[in-house]
């Protein structure tokens, strides 16, 4: 597998999907969500969380995240122009972060095609951050100084999730499904939790968006706690880029006067 996927690129295997974004008060659209998939001849669809560990081990996710970066970029170019505000999301690995040539190729991948440094938002998973804190950092200043957005992705599945607030300039918390799916099984206590969260996101002008958002009654609980974006199977599974693009159009924020 390791091998293959050195040359999954070459041989156009990989695709990326577009998760739609939805702000929760308004239901206009938000953006979207990059979601990279692998399609193996004899195998089918293999999800990321069995390929991107394995590119993570090799080395392959240079070059497999930068492959993705770039497709996200072009995809984000083209919706820049024809869906005005919505941004779009790219996961990125800690290891392609505390790459010292990471900054350089997002800036060379956002003049080649075009697409504003404001409407790209990297996901950086928190956990996977906090181990690699160093060097992370520096580039994170960086990135974040070329306009680029951040969001902390699968945020409450770590350790340090405040701490890792106050270091890091993010602009959006991912509030991970996992807390999501307890708002309605824990109820009130992780309600309360994430009540506190919003406010506090707020106070240090972050947007909080909900993954994994699945029922109408997660959907009120978020709304009435003023998170800000919601992302999941209750609007949409992830779509290859056109159907993304209907969809997030039938959606699009009233032009202003
Ligand atoms: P993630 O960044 O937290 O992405 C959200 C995952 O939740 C996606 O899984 C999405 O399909 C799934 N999801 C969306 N809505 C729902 C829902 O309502 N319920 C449930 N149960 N799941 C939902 P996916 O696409 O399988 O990706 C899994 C993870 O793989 C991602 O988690 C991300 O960490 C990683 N990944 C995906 N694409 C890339 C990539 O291009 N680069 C890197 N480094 N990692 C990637
Ligand atoms: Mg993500
Ligand atoms: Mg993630
Ligand atoms: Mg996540």
């Amino acid at each position: 597998m390791q091998d293959s996927l050195l040359r999954a690129i070459e041989r156009e295997e990989l695709s990326v999907l577009y998760q739609p974004q939805l702000f929760l008060e308004t239901g206009h659209a938000a953006g979207a969500e990059a979601l990279v998939r692998w399609e193996r001849p004899e195998e089918g669809l293999i999800p990321p969380e069995r390929f991107i560990p394995l590119a993570e081990e090799s080395g392959a996710i240079l070059d497999l995240g930068r492959w993705v970066l770039e497709s996200a970029c072009r995809q984000a170019a083209l919706w820049q122009r024809s869906l005005r505000g919505l941004r779009v999301g790219v996961n990125v690995s800690v290891l392609q972060l505390e790459h010292p040539g990471f900054p350089g190729v997002l800036e060379e991948i956002l003049r080649s095609t075009g697409a504003a440094p404001e409407g790209i938002v990297l996901e950086i998973t928190e956990s996977a951050l906090l181990e690699h804190e160093r060097r992370a950092t520096e580039a994170l200043w960086r990135i974040r100084g070329s306009g680029v957005r951040l969001a902390a992705d699968d945020f409450g599945t770590g350790y340090s999730s405040l701490s890792y607030l106050d270091r890091f300039p993010v602009d959006y918390i991912k509030i991970d499904r996992s807390l999501v799916r307890r708002l309605e099984t824990n109820g009130e206590r992780t309600a309360s939790l994430l009540e506190a969260l919003v406010v506090f996101a707020h106070s240090l002008k972050m947007r909080v968006v909900a993954e994994g958002l699945e029922t109408g009654v997660q959907l009120e609980l978020l709304r009435g706690m003023r998170c800000d974006i919601g992302q999941g199977l209750l609007f949409s599974e992830p779509l290859p880029a056109e159907e993304a693009e209907a969809f997030l159009r039938e959606r699009l924020l009233p032009r202003s006067p």
